[in-house]
């Protein structure tokens, strides 16, 4: 017995049957005897269909109105679940943003949660009610709606399991957990029954899109259990927390993909100190996010330095390479778009050595070429032909998963 925080995505309430699916499992949960607070996405497509409608209207409307008009597909999810409940015959309020005391900054449509005040939840709660609320949004210091950026319910449920000191938060979605590889993609990819913050964290950051990056950092600053689970399936999901039970004996959690890179090569940059300061404080002053570094070795008392950045970053940092070539001195540099990097990820790694000759070993196998390389305590990636990435992700999957057996 105790406090659950249940979320539940788009997916999960599109439509009436799975509101009344949602409506089951919420009361279901009630009945073993906890306490219930429920946090909903909007259905469907909702948000998206939302902002076509304002697009039509005004495309350059305010972020003001647009908040007004995006907290309103939560509203929607939450009434009907509240009325499915209801009609069930259970106690059940549902409560928007505002009203269960979510009070932000006043950044509209990517606002940050300041407090919740919990109030009026922990009387509803008093009173055994199970209590709905709407994902996303909250109420500024001027009254004002707000919302926290796509995909931000999960961070409303995250902040609310810590607030109210929850047992669990369990994020109910379309998969039925945390895969050591995109299951769609990787023929033999298999469900983690746990994972660390950090390591969910990189996944994440990596591409695998399932948790909302700030959700996780909330929950690993409060200490909050996540259980990432399917709403249709019924079966147990994956566990993130601090520390996992298997970690001693698992160096590899996950291989993930990452397609939105671009690497430049600054050929023929001065051997001498002060070049590698030079490029980088130029970039970080503009806000572009360095990821692997590669230095040449000197000839001719000339080097390259070659590095990643994400590709909505490549025309500018074109543009601020050619503007300082003067400052920097260098012959040329050169993009390339048709890379991607490919990833290990495992909390254990650092203490096992030959994580990476193994993932590079399976890399020789398969033929693919590897362009650059970097390895922190977490993870090791590397670089590869766009075209490869696919079979690069496989083959080192195999070489974890199928050679050592279960997580190794
Ligand atoms: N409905 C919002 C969105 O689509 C928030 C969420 O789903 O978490 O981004
Ligand atoms: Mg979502």
């Amino acid at each position: 017995m105790g406090l659950i925080v249940q979320k539940f995505g788009g997916s999960s309430v599109a439509d009436g049957d799975r509101i009344r699916n949602v409506a089951r499992i919420i009361t279901e949960t009630y009945r073993r005897g906890h306490n219930v607070v429920a946090v909903l996405s909007a259905q469907g497509d909702t948000t998206d269909d939302l902002i076509a409608k304002a697009a039509e209207i005004n495309p350059k409307a305010s972020r003001r109105e647009m908040d007004m008009l995006l907290s309103t597909g939560e509203q929607i999810s939450c009434s009907l679940c509240a009325m499915a409940i209801e009609a069930m015959g259970y106690p059940v309020v549902s409560l928007t943003g505002w009203q269960a005391g979510f009070q932000t900054d006043s950044g509209h449509s990517s606002a940050r949660i300041k407090t919740v005040r919990t109030e009026r939840l922990l009387s509803e709660l008093d009173k055994k009610s199970i209590v709905i609320v709407t994902g996303f949004q909250g109420i500024n210091k001027y009254d004002d709606i707000t919302t926290l950026g796509r995909g931000g319910s999960d961070t409303s449920a995250v902040a609310l399991a810590a607030v109210l000191h929850a047992d669990l938060c369990q994020i109910y979605t379309d998969v039925d957990g945390i895969y050591t590889a995109d299951p769609r993609m990787v023929t033999g990819a298999r469900k983690l029954e746990e994972i660390t913050y950090d390591e969910m964290l990189e996944l994440a950051t990596l591409g695998a899109q399932i948790l909302h990056n700030r959700s996780v950092e909330m929950a690993k600053r409060y200490n909050v259990n996540l259980e990432v689970l399917s709403s249709f399936t019924g079966r147990p999901g994956t566990i993130v927390k601090e520390v996992t039970k298997v970690v001693e004996k698992s160096h590899v959690s996950g291989v993930a993909k990452d397609k939105n890179v671009a690497r430049v090569a600054v050929v023929g940059v001065a051997d001498e100190p002060g070049i590698a300061f030079k490029i980088f404080s130029l970039l970080a002053k503009h806000g572009i996010n360095v990821d692997l570094i590669l230095q040449s070795i000197g000839r001719n008392n000339t080097k390259d330095i070659s590095f990643t950045i994400s590709r909505g970053d490549v025309e500018v940092t074109r543009t601020l390479l050619e503007e300082g070539k003067e400052y920097i001195h260098f012959d040329r540099a050169d993009v390339s778009e048709d890379i991607a990097k490919v990833s290990i990820v495992g909390a254990g790694m650092i203490n096992n050595p030959g994580v990476a000759a193994r993932m590079f070993e399976a890399l020789y196998n398969a033929n693919i070429n590897i362009h650059m390389i970097s390895t922190s305590e977490i993870k090791v990636s590397v670089l590869v032909d766009e075209g490869d990435a696919d079979d690069a992700v496989q083959a080192i999957h195999d070489k974890f998963y199928r050679e050592f057996g279960d997580r190794c």
